[in-house]
């Protein structure tokens, strides 16, 4: 039987891990957290990134080596990469852990992003403040994810407070993109270089967090979801990735601006495994054995809801007819992803209804609209 070995054992890991039980495929994790909830679908090495032994008997028990969380270091991908392969190749990995490298590849590629400077001093800021203008965000280059290590820069007052708060390691000043809408595209490529591309998704962040994600995103056919595609398309032939990757824009008077990418199956490709003919998990899993990737059209319209910080009572939110229930096994802890639903109908007014009665079971302002 075939091992895919997964770095990382979050729920991304386990919804790869049922996509993979139906081509017989089976999943081993590594994580430095024992009580990783991945752990309860395949064995599960609980051991540190920088572990060594660790990492080559990992090796020794796996054919082929992913990843389902970005901050993975690259030593670790490539140290396994002298045993067996490792797709997306640890190169995707190095770039996507750095908001600068992220959007400098972007920049070579032609693709449009925010204004941005590196930030490595006070003065830095200063410089690239004047160059960028306000109102614009101070990020961490590495280490961010959900909102954390970013701060919106309003104000010349703002500077001192933002810079003591996050600075004293590199940092990446972004223009504030007052966007009309966040949407990402997820896309695959295989080993042997056939691609795919799911529709465009709406998402709704708030407080830096995905709460509800919808496709394919309204008025989106046509020119925006080419352009995605292309974007997705060149970002995936630059870097000769292998797997699942995902790109989050922004929508700004009709233009897209790629704003970070993630190598990895992504939150905004839940909708997948009940909408799409084909999900991001058994694309992912497909791409990295090198099997023929399976069609990505979406059946009908989605919408995925996280469940965050508490989940509501299971009952109800199954009593909603059509609701798919995923729930991660976590213990809850504010701002934590603990599950989420999914609903898919025929139609954009029964899907509004359907969500409708989500908002009433789960308290997420984007939901009452
Ligand atoms: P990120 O960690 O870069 O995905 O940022 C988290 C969220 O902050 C994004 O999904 C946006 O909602 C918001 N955001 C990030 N960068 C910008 C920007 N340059 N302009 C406006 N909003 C941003």
């Amino acid at each position: 039987m075939t091992v895919v070995g997964v770095l990382g054992a979050g729920q991304l890991g386990r919804m790869l891990a049922l996509a993979g039980y139906p081509l017989g495929l089976r999943c081993a994790f590594y994580d430095e957290n024992a009580e990783a909830p991945a752990g309860h679908l395949g064995a599960l090495t609980v051991a540190s990134w920088d572990d060594r032994a660790a990492l080559d008997a990992f090796a020794n028990t796996v054919d082929l080596v992913t990843y389902e969380f970005e901050n993975v270091p690259v030593a670790a991908a490539e140290r396994l990469a002298e045993h067996v392969p490792v797709f997306p190749p640890p190169k995707a990995l190095d770039v996507a852990q750095d908001r600068l490298k992220e959007k400098t590849l972007f920049r070579d590629l032609d693709v449009d992003t925010a204004k941005f400077a590196a930030v490595d001093s006070r003065a830095d800021l200063d410089r690239a403040v004047a160059g960028i203008g306000l109102p614009s965000v101070l990020k961490t280059r590495t280490q961010g994810y959900d909102g954390k290590g970013q701060r919106v820069l309003r104000r010349a007052e703002d500077l001192d407070p933002a810079f003591a708060a996050i600075g004293g390691r590199p940092l990446l000043l972004e223009g504030f993109v007052p966007f009309e809408r966040e949407l990402s595209i997820l896309a695959a490529r295989s080993r042997t270089g056939e691609t795919a591309f799911w529709p465009l998704v709406e998402n709704v962040h708030r407080d830096g967090i995905l709460r509800l994600s919808t496709a394919p995103a309204i008025g989106a056919e046509g020119a925006l979801t080419d352009e995605a595609a292309a974007i997705a398309g060149r970002t995936l032939e630059a870097l000769d990735y292998v797997g699942v990757l995902a790109i989050e824009l922004f929508q700004h008077e009709g233009r897209l601006l790629a704003n970070e990418m993630a190598p990895r199956v992504h939150n905004s490709g839940h909708w997948t495994i009940e909408g799409a003919k084909t999900s991001q998990f058994e694309n992912h899993l497909r791409a990295v054995l090198g099997l023929p990737l399976g069609a990505t059209d979406a059946i009908g319209v989605s919408a995925m809801v996280n469940l965050i910080g508490e989940t509501p009572d299971p009952a109800a939110l199954l009593g909603i007819e059509g609701a798919h229930l995923h729930l991660y096994g976590k213990p809850a802890r504010p701002g934590r992803k603990l599950g989420h639903v999914t609903l898919v109908e025929p139609e954009r007014a029964a899907l509004e209804s359907a969500l409708g009665r989500v908002a009433t079971l789960v308290a997420e302002p984007s939901l009452s609209r």
